[in-house]
């Protein structure tokens, strides 16, 4: 056994009667979309590895153009346990959907495995955190070639971004105050300086679990506007909104509303 391939599963789609597309992240080949024959039937070939939070072992071969056949599959370490709190899968499905949103097919980042296994550890030992985030995010965006700018202008290269410099998904992140007299598409805002100190120091984290310490050290309103600023950003890179992101506006506004 533990043959194929290291990889996660993004998502999976039945697919006609007895079938299922699954979408994977493996070291060697980058994004694939496989089949899985009679997945929808029988899993045993697939050895409960084809779903979130768990790194597999995947058996995937090309077939016809872009679409690969998955022969078979194995568990390599999983963290299903998460399943239970719905903070963490949400997060965990966030980043799932980013991957397969910004990361190209058949491009492989051997780095990106390990960043994703990082958050499922983080999320294991401590449940959701927002740094934590934040910081699998920016590094994925960094794989992608998409790093917002954060220490400097975007445009002009400029350094000082204490007054007046706002952050500009379409124009690649932090913008100087001269230049932001010429940023006016969707989804540009003020960048206050300690909210752009709040995405620096979680960028600079080791870990995911690294990261999660930043929270305490910075305002609400900080942790609020760069999550604001980071999603607007991924939204215009993906060019749609995510399911996942609806998801979790959701459970934030349920627990909110909670007593
Ligand atoms: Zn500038």
């Amino acid at each position: 056994m533990a043959e194929g391939e290291l990889g996660v599963v993004l998502k999976t789609t039945p697919l006609r009667e007895s079938d299922l597309l699954v979408v994977l992240y493996t070291a060697t080949h980058g994004r694939v979309a496989a089949v899985a024959r009679g997945a929808r039937k029988s899993q045993r070939r697939f050895a409960g590895a084809l779903q979130l939070l768990v790194l597999g072992r995947y058996d995937v071969r090309r077939s016809r153009g872009e679409l690969w056949s998955l022969e078979s599959a194995d568990v390599e370490r999983e963290w299903t346990a998460i399943a239970s709190d719905v903070f963490a899968v949400a997060h965990a499905s966030y980043i799932a959907e980013l991957v397969a949103g910004i990361l190209p097919a058949e491009s492989p980042e051997p780095e990106a495995l390990d960043v994703i296994v990082g958050l499922w550890d983080s999320l294991a030992e401590a449940g959701a955190s927002p740094a934590a985030l934040r910081h699998v995010e920016l590094a994925l965006l960094e794989l992608a070639g998409h790093m917002p700018a954060l220490g400097s202008c975007a445009a002009c290269g400029e350094r000082d971004l204490e007054s007046g410099a706002v952050f500009d998904p379409s124009r690649g992140g932090a913008i100087c105050r001269r230049c932001a007299a010429t940023s006016r598409g969707p989804g540009v805002r003020p960048l206050e300086p300690g909210t752009r100190a709040y995405l620096v120091e979680v960028a600079r984290a080791g870990s995911a679990s690294e990261a999660r310490g930043v929270d305490e050290r910075h305002a609400a309103g900080d942790r609020t506007a760069a999550r604001d600023a980071m999603l607007a950003m991924v939204t215009s890179l993906v060019g749609k909104p995510l399911k996942s992101l609806e998801y979790i506006a959701k459970l934030g506004a349920a627990a909110r509303k909670a007593p």
